[in-house]
């Protein structure tokens, strides 16, 4: 095993070609710039290897597209996209001024328990069911109990 820059590298990999060499310390760069880390070692720039986000995550790592298409770990992407979510829905919430009745279930997954409905009320004491995702997806809430109307609820 050879070691370079941080990173194992397989026997195999020719480092007195520059072309791998180049490659290599692409990889490197990449790692340094994003945190990521290697746990398995580098095979060629198109094999797949183990490794890290910088959030710990454990992901696989195909160097020529981390290094190219600057690939990031999924899982934090969905987090990060659920965590927007949530965010998104919590200002139509307070834009409304809705109460929300019980806490979020994401016992079978938080885009599970996104999609899920929920009891909230209006000021005026009228129930909606809201599932969060549909409602920042795809739907324009408004309530129609006759007394939120007239608060212009429209606010955008
Ligand atoms: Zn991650
Ligand atoms: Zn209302």
């Amino acid at each position: 095993m050879q070691h370079y820059r941080g990173i194992k590298l397989l026997n195999s990999v020719d480092m007195s070609s520059l072309k791998h060499s180049q490659a290599v310390d692409k990889l490197c760069d990449r790692l340094e710039k994003t945190g990521y880390v290697l746990i398995g070692a580098y095979h060629s720039s198109s094999k797949k290897i183990k490794g890290k986000c910088n959030n710990g995550h454990e992901i696989m790592i195909t160097p020529n597209n981390f290094v190219n298409k600057e690939t990031k770990c999924k899982h934090c992407f969905y987090l990060n996209r659920h965590a927007n979510l949530v965010r998104e829905f919590e200002s139509i919430v307070k834009r409304h001024k809705l109460t929300q009745q019980e806490p979020f279930n994401f016992r079978k997954g938080v885009l599970q328990g996104l999609k899920e409905k929920y009891l909230f009320t209006c000021p005026y004491g009228k129930d909606h069911w809201l599932s969060p995702y549909k409602l920042v997806t795809a739907v324009l809430f408004q309530c129609y109990c006759g007394k939120c109307k007239t608060l212009g609820g429209k606010s955008k």
